[in-house]
């Protein structure tokens, strides 16, 4: 299966992003509390900011993440404080972020045969976290031409950072008087929220181009626009972005290939249900974890069932709801991680067999298995890796549930298949592994459909 992944070519957008990690410090801390003064911070923390305007509202919600021990996180919404922060802080690591990054230089590790990525901003300090082997859509001199993404940025393009400040139990530090020590150990995360990187667009000159971009590849994954916002201060709308994202997907499909998009969360029920139904019916595949069949579903009008799946978590829920999105929106292929399973439901007709869409779910969780060990992907062996990971450890028992479900439910229409995930146990790391999932299952999707 690898050494037919390995043949395709794809292209991927629209969202990346530079992750800068920071390992909090009491040090930093400490003098961060003397330089605001532990009254002023107290008085911010007391007004709760929902969002990062000047220092001081970033000094009072870490603090509160600190004594709480909580995961946060908090959109930065001024475009200035780029520069305090990169001057008050040291960053530990950067590495790329957003689900186009990941992907793009998930399959540059698995050496696929041509990666394209596009991102509508390509500042320096992204374009330096994309692997080699990436290539960039550029037009010159009239004509498409792909360049290595590291030489293909644009000075004064607008970055987005996300800021990720992890921090250890037991960490003490004093407020004032008070001595506050860290209850658990978690991350404080400051996202960058500026209206300049929420244009989630092929810029106007690539667009022409985009039919030429679909007959070079044999898929696209496409996701990032839980970044649109529902107005901008020039006029336009979520409506507007919507539009041209719906003639992108076309032009990318003029030349028949198969295009998923990867769903991420967004907040907001409204710019939720235009994602969904603009977006949906256009693509191929879609694929989402278990809690966005149930967003999804709330705002299709199926609210008792969207809550049947946030209180149970049933297995049965997870297959009516999937089949409603799937019918509801009418595309080929929904695919669904969870922790203990893996999930494909298509209509009956779909040329591939139950034996198949299996195997092309046992790829996914694997390359996951093998990330999560390694913390990344950087040589195609390494997917040997996961191979050595074992099945989790309620696999009889999902087994057991989805039979359960297949004599409850009228499935006749559908293809449904149901496969236990390959989990590790201390994972390097947790970043990615849904995007790796669903990169690795659209992958050998298509190489299985090549072989009919
Ligand atoms: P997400 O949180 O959406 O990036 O995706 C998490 C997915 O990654 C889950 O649905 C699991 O299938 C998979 N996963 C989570 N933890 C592990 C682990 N320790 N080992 C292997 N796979 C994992």
């Amino acid at each position: 299966m690898l050494d037919e992944v390995r043949k395709l070519s794809a292209y991927t957008a629209y969202n990346a992003n530079v992750d800068a990690i920071v390992n909090l410090r009491a040090e930093i801390l400490q003098n961060l509390i003397d330089s605001f003064g532990a009254d002023e911070i107290r008085r911010r923390i007391e007004e709760y900011p929902r969002e990062i305007r000047e220092p001081l509202d970033f000094v009072a919600r870490l603090i509160h993440a600190l004594k709480t021990g909580k995961p946060m996180a908090v959109p930065l919404t001024n475009e200035e404080m780029h520069r305090w922060f990169d001057e008050t802080f040291k960053y530990d690591m950067e590495r790329i972020g957003g689900q186009a990054g990941i992907i793009a230089n998930l399959m540059a590790g698995l050496k696929v045969k041509k990666v394209i990525a596009y991102t509508p901003f390509l500042p320096k300090r992204l374009a330096e976290l994309f692997r080699r082997g990436v290539l960039y859509p550029v037009v010159e001199e009239g004509k498409l031409k792909l360049r290595p993404i590291q030489e293909a940025y644009r000075e004064g393009d607008p970055l987005k950072v996300n800021r990720i400040f992890e921090f250890r139990k037991g960490m003490k530090f004093k407020l004032g008087d008070e001595v506050i020590e860290v209850p658990h150990s978690g991350r404080f995360i400051v996202s960058s929220r500026f209206e300049s990187i929420s244009r989630i667009e092929t810029r106007d000159e690539l667009r022409p181009f985009l039919p030429e971009i679909g007959r070079q590849v044999d898929g696209a994954i496409l996701s990032g626009y839980q970044g649109l916002r529902l107005q901008y201060s020039d006029g336009k709308d979520a409506n507007y972005y919507l539009r041209k994202a719906k003639e992108d997907i076309m032009a990318l499909k003029e030349a028949d290939i198969k295009v998923h998009v990867e769903f991420a969360s967004i907040q907001d029920r409204k710019l939720r249900k235009k994602v969904v139904t603009n977006i949906f019916p256009l693509v191929d595949s879609v694929g989402m974890d278990e809690a966005e069949i149930a967003y999804i579903l709330s705002v299709l009008g199926y609210r008792d069932l969207a809550d049947r799946i946030f209180t149970y978590n049933r297995i049965e829920d997870a297959i009516l709801g999937g089949m409603i999105i799937l019918d509801e929106l009418n595309f080929e292929i929904l695919q669904v991680h969870t922790i203990y399973y893996l999930m494909y439901i298509t209509h009956r007709d779909n040329p591939l067999n139950e034996d198949e869409l299996a195997k092309s779910l046992e790829f996914g969780t694997t390359l996951a298995a093998a990330r999560a060990s390694l913390g990344d992907i950087t040589k195609p062996e390494e997917y040997e890796v996961g191979l050595k990971v074992p099945f989790n450890e309620r696999s009889d028992y999902v087994k057991l549930r989805f039979e359960e479900a297949k004599r409850k439910l009228r499935m006749r229409e559908y293809k449904v298949v149901v496969v236990p995930t390959r989990l590790v146990s201390n994972p390097v790391s947790t970043v990615g592994l849904g995007d790796t999932i669903s990169t690795g299952t659209f992958l050998s999707y298509i190489a299985l459909l090549r072989r009919h």
